[in-house]
């Protein structure tokens, strides 16, 4: 049996060359519930979220990963967060139908793929990664060859069931074997997405691997989260200005927001708006959840 929704680390240890495997089970299948997204979108959701969880763990933060990429193409719109908390969300938003759109650029009608990393209360750091390639693995290999000099590799799967994921990626330092990181991605590349979705872990690196001396970690579950709260959605709120609250109140009895990633509603009636920008009134903030 595979372990769900965990993610496994593992190291090369004659070869100075790491690697990881994610599974995402349970919580893939809460967003694929709460998306209308199907197909290539779905698709790309997945490949995203599993990237996203593999890369937060190259990262010692204390935040998160996101992958973003806006565009005006048929699919205009991808998120994928994963946090250091071993948690996902991601959505992906289509406006009409692909026709015979190959390449990533075609389809989101965009020429990048926005990275942001958010560690602790530190200003976030944001890389722009041109979106090369065919598909997503291809795109985030050439930023982590150019941007960040360590070649990584990545082979990503997805269906409505699961996504899941495998990295690896050499570390600075130099084993001796040249031929080591050749071998190894040639091997892994092997992988079929049907493998990468169902095998336990043992059973693919086994399978690949069987003549490396490989180190095999303790797995980290894995989990849907979103960080969305009512006090996130004050702060929108209070970001749009007094005189723009002030209209709204002159419209309507409450304001109901939706959370993108998890459909959570947050109501604001007058009195709750009223207060945003009277610090003395702020105890009677009382929003509600959904
Ligand atoms: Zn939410």
């Amino acid at each position: 049996m595979k372990s769900p929704d965990h993610m496994h680390r593992f190291l090369f240890e004659e070869h100075l060359i790491r690697g990881q495997h994610v599974s995402l089970d349970a919580s893939w299948q809460q967003i694929v519930s709460q998306s209308d997204a199907s197909g290539v979108a779905l698709d790309l959701l997945g490949h995203a979220l599993a990237a996203a969880a593999l890369m937060v763990e190259t990262l010692k933060i204390d935040g998160s990963i996101s992958l973003q990429i806006r565009g005006s193409g048929a699919i205009h719109l991808l998120v994928a967060e994963a946090t250091s908390s071993h948690t996902i969300r991601g959505i992906v938003r289509q406006s009409r139908e692909l026709e015979d759109q190959k390449s990533l650029r075609d389809i989101f009608e965009s020429d990048k793929l926005v990275i942001t990393i958010k560690n602790g209360t530190a200003k976030p750091h944001q890389g722009i990664v041109p979106l090369s390639g065919d598909n997503l693995a291809e795109a985030l290999q050439a930023y982590f060859d150019q941007s960040e000099q360590l070649p990584t590799q990545f082979v990503l799967a997805c269906n409505v069931k699961g996504a899941s994921g495998m990295m690896l990626q050499k570390l600075p330092e130099d084993s001796g074997d040249a031929d080591a990181w050749n071998r190894l991605t040639l091997l892994a590349a092997t992988t079929e997405p049907e493998e990468l979705l169902k095998l336990p872990v043992e059973q693919i690196l086994g399978r690949l691997f069987h003549q490396e001396s490989l180190r095999v970690f303790d797995p980290d579950p894995v989990e849907f989260a979103c960080s969305c709260s009512v006090e996130r959605t004050r702060d929108m709120l209070l970001s749009l200005g007094k005189s723009e609250i002030d209209a709204i109140i002159e419209e309507q009895e409450e304001v109901s927001i939706t959370c993108e990633f998890c459909n959570s509603r947050y109501q604001f009636d007058k009195v709750d708006l009223g207060a945003l920008f009277n610090d003395s009134d702020a105890s009677q903030i009382s929003p509600t959840r959904h």
